[in-house]
């Protein structure tokens, strides 16, 4: 596998680990796609965590900018699911530190926050870093979160992005990925194609 894996063998190894999956989904929001991606799945296993983080890294590190912030940098995940990415992409850059951001449990879709004492030192290079982009809404939710306490995001990495026709664009904010998914998705039931054929859909979490 080459230093940075390609499209096609990110999507390979996602496959063989059913991080991939096609089908009939919908999704909580109501639309309807082909194609499901968690990438935890893939993730379980160290060896391929390892090969996908390495060859974001390496994206990253060809970053000038990036590059000179790198002893300083912090990376930050919006929830759990980003952390193996996180740690990997912290260890491969021997960036500063790794943290990541909780929400309120008690509601549906609590208010996003950092532990007590986790917060940005004014002016903090800070990276986001997740597993997937898919709406964008947990990333944009906390960008806003850690310019609001004076960080500085100097760019997003995740290991797939898969716009839907609602994803949030961060540009100017540079934009890492090792694969793009560009699964087929259906507003609802009703233009939705396998539905009008009668193929049964599963309901999907996120
Ligand atoms: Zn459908």
């Amino acid at each position: 596998m080459h230093l940075v894996p390609t499209q096609q063998e990110v999507v390979a190894l996602l496959r063989r680990t059913g991080a991939i999956r096609n089908g009939h989904f919908e999704y909580p929001n109501g639309l309807h796609a082909t194609e499901y991606l968690q990438v935890q799945l893939a993730m379980r296993y160290y060896q391929h965590a390892k090969v996908l983080s390495v060859g974001l890294s390496r994206l990253l590190r060809a970053n000038a900018e990036i590059r000179a912030m790198i002893p300083e940098l912090s990376i930050v995940s919006p929830d759990t699911g980003g952390l193996p990415v996180a740690y990997g992409v912290c260890e491969a850059l021997r960036a500063n530190q790794v943290y990541w951001a909780d929400r309120n449990r008690k509601e549906e879709r609590g208010t996003m926050h950092f532990r007590q004492f986790m917060e940005q030192k004014p002016g903090e290079k800070v990276l986001l870093v997740d597993d997937i982009l898919r709406s964008g809404r947990n990333l944009s939710e906390l960008k806003n979160l850690v310019e609001s306490n004076g960080g500085e995001v100097v760019g997003i990495a995740v290991i797939v992005t898969q716009p839907t026709p609602n994803t949030i664009d961060f540009s100017p904010l540079p934009l890492y990925y090792l694969a793009q998914l560009d699964a087929t998705y259906y507003k609802d039931a009703g233009s939705c194609d396998m539905c009008r054929r009668g193929v049964p859909a599963e309901k999907v979490w996120i």
